[in-house]
């Protein structure tokens, strides 16, 4: 069932959850892979550069996967922002800054030159940072969401995300931050870039994020139940497959479940 052409993969709560490979998630990325199916990695988490993110999918599933196809709530954010904003205020980890600088959107530490606050997902987050993007907001600067995930989810359970921030700056400002990760236009744009020919099908643990994206392209949906979305809700939701989990795939696809033994077996044909 479903002759894909590309596969649109969450990361966080699809394929691992913090340092933790979800079991099964390798063979089932191998299966993909080797099938020639296109694989887009879509994540809203901005806290990252697209090769710091191949680098821990190869970390955490020992699955190689080009950095060009990893496309950042980050990334979006820039290319939303370049050639409309003079300099950026960052809430967020040093990979975002130098995300958005790669993107054409100059940073700046000083509040009082931004016309533009990015927020994303920053585990050091201080009063300070917060006082001054709502000062900047304030005397007219944008304020930009990589992404309003309201949750991340860890080993450790649900965390604060991106979104909470910015709904503390939204409080604060009275100001509707731009939002750029999944479902909306900037992300959505990014991805359709990097699509190969054919049907799409989007894999995710988040609804209101992967399975609306699916939703607003057209594409069909694969939701899986080993992130954020708990069973009972998963279950009342209309989507194409409702998977335990992101191993359950290559059977969805009518794949060979271990790639590795028909590479295997094709290796002793060769001469
Ligand atoms: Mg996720």
């Amino acid at each position: 069932m479903g002759n894909y052409g590309t596969i649109v993969f969450d990361l966080d709560g699809v394929l691992y959850v913090g340092d933790r490979a979800i079991p099964g998630a390798a063979a089932a990325l191998r299966a993909v892979i080797a099938a020639s199916i296109t694989t887009v990695f879509a994540t809203n988490n901005a806290s990252r550069l697209p090769e710091e993110v191949a680098t821990a999918i190869a970390g955490k599933l020992g699955v190689t996967v080009a950095a060009d196809s990893i496309i950042t709530s980050a990334m979006a954010a820039a290319e939303h922002l370049a050639g409309s904003v003079a300099a950026a205020l960052v809430i967020g980890t040093p990979s975002l800054a130098i995300e958005l600088e790669r993107g054409g959107v100059a940073t700046t530490v000083r509040a009082d030159r931004a016309d533009a606050v990015v927020v994303g997902l920053d585990p050091t987050l201080t009063y300070d940072a917060l006082k001054a993007a709502t000062l900047a907001i304030a005397a007219g600067a944008r304020l930009v969401a990589t992404n309003v995930d309201p949750t991340y989810p860890t080993a450790e359970g649900l965390i604060p995300g991106a979104g909470a921030i910015v709904a503390a700056l939204e409080r604060a400002s009275g100001v509707a931050a731009e939002v750029c990760g999944k479902p909306n236009r900037p992300m959505l744009d990014a991805v359709s870039r990097r699509l190969g020919p054919g049907p799409v099908l989007v894999v995710g643990d988040r609804i209101d994020t992967d399975i609306d994206m699916g939703r607003a392209m057209g594409w069909s949906t694969a939701l899986v139940m080993t992130g954020v979305t708990p069973p009972e809700r998963a279950a009342a939701e209309d989507v194409d497959h409702l998977l335990e989990s992101v191993a359950d795939l290559p059977a969805v696809l009518g794949l060979d479940a271990e790639p590795g033994a028909a590479h295997a077996e094709r290796a002793t044909h060769l001469p």
